[in-house]
């Protein structure tokens, strides 16, 4: 392949990716068939693998390095939620062959950028040129200490529901990003466009959870959804206590202009912040946890026997809300 200035794919990965392995002598410089993973003793190996489509994920003309940020934080909130520590991340990139120098560039600043923040090494990967859409996949590599990793399958009925941050920013971002959500005040739009494009994988709080939560899974599918999976996973049912749903100034904004925005919400997509459960006796030890770390986390319901997801309404929310299975309505 070749891709304009730039030269053949060997250029490409000794030039933008090559110096994305400093951080990891395994890597080999990114000049070997493949790289060695030192695991740490005591620990299991954790590994997921996300993709992003042009056009699916992300719109083509999004800036380059939010584009890089978006595929690594994905990823790196899959680690968050299993409670691991990254190792490494291998990106897969499927290139169209008009892409340019300086979108290069920019990718792989916003590469280095989550690299350094998160100390992820690029490990590996693969590169081509494609005649289809902007093409990203990237497997990410954790640690957890042995037979502690967190999963969806431990909720214990009478476990608190938690999330961090707020709910429904993504999908409302996404609809500024789309046109089809308008007339928020301007600092509204932005910050909700910034959360849909480069959203925060909790890592540092997904690892301290190790020890203190029975269950957790990050929002990708959506709140509701991604509860419906832990319920699934562990063979319970939840109460949800919508009012109690931790919202965005932007968010509440948007509620204000139309009740009717809640059920979106709660079953968009695009979150990445943490769902998880915990025995209520460790409330205690949690908020000092997400204190010290700066993250809010709200208490929004609890796990109960059974398999339903009941919601309660808050005072004029409106939910029309399905999923799928779980359905028992108050
Ligand atoms: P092969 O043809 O044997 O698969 P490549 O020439 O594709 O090898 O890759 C050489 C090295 O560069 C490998 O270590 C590979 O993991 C790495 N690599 C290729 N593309 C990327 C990329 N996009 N990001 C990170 N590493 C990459
Ligand atoms: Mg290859």
């Amino acid at each position: 392949m070749a891709i304009n200035g730039i030269g053949d794919e060997f250029d490409l990965i000794s030039r933008y990716f090559a110096p994305l392995a400093a951080g990891a002598p395994g890597a080999l410089g990114l000049t070997d068939d493949a790289s060695i993973v030192d695991v740490p003793e005591g620990q299991d190996l954790v590994a997921t693998s996300d993709s992003i489509v042009a056009g699916i994920h992300f719109f083509a003309d999004d800036p380059a390095i939010d584009i890089a940020r978006k595929i690594i934080r994905v990823n790196l909130s899959d680690l968050a939620a299993m409670g691991a520590c990254p190792i490494g991340l291998l990106l897969s990139v499927i290139l169209p062959r008009d892409t340019d120098e300086d979108w290069m560039s920019q990718f792989a600043a916003g590469l280095k950028a989550d690299i350094d923040e998160f100390h992820a090494p690029l490990i590996g990967g693969d590169t081509v040129a494609g005649e289809g859409p902007l093409t990203l996949s990237m497997t990410a590599l954790g640690a957890v200490p042995a037979s502690q990793v967190l999963t969806r399958a431990g909720a214990l009925s009478g476990d608190s529901i938690y999330v961090t941050g707020t709910i429904g920013d993504g999908t409302l971002g996404l609809g500024i990003a789309k046109g089809t959500l308008k007339g928020l005040d301007l600092s509204h739009e932005n910050y909700l466009i910034e959360r849909y494009r480069v959203p925060r994988p909790r890592l540092e709080f997904g690892m301290r959870l190790l020890g203190h939560a029975n269950a957790a899974i990050d929002i990708s599918d959506g709140l509701i959804a991604d509860l419906g999976h832990i319920c699934t996973c562990s063979g319970v049912g939840a109460y949800l206590d919508a009012e109690s749903v931790p919202l965005s100034g932007a968010a509440q904004e948007a509620l204000a202009q139309d009740k009717r925005r809640f059920a979106d919400l709660v079953m968009g997509g695009d979150d990445y912040e943490l769902l998880f459960t915990s025995p209520s006796e460790g409330d205690a030890a949690l908020c000092d946890i997400a204190a010290d770390l700066g993250v809010n986390i709200t208490r929004i319901g609890a796990i109960t026997e059974g398999n339903g997801l009941v919601v309660e309404p808050g005072k004029g929310l409106d939910l029309n809300i399905t999923v799928g299975g779980y359905r028992h309505f108050r």
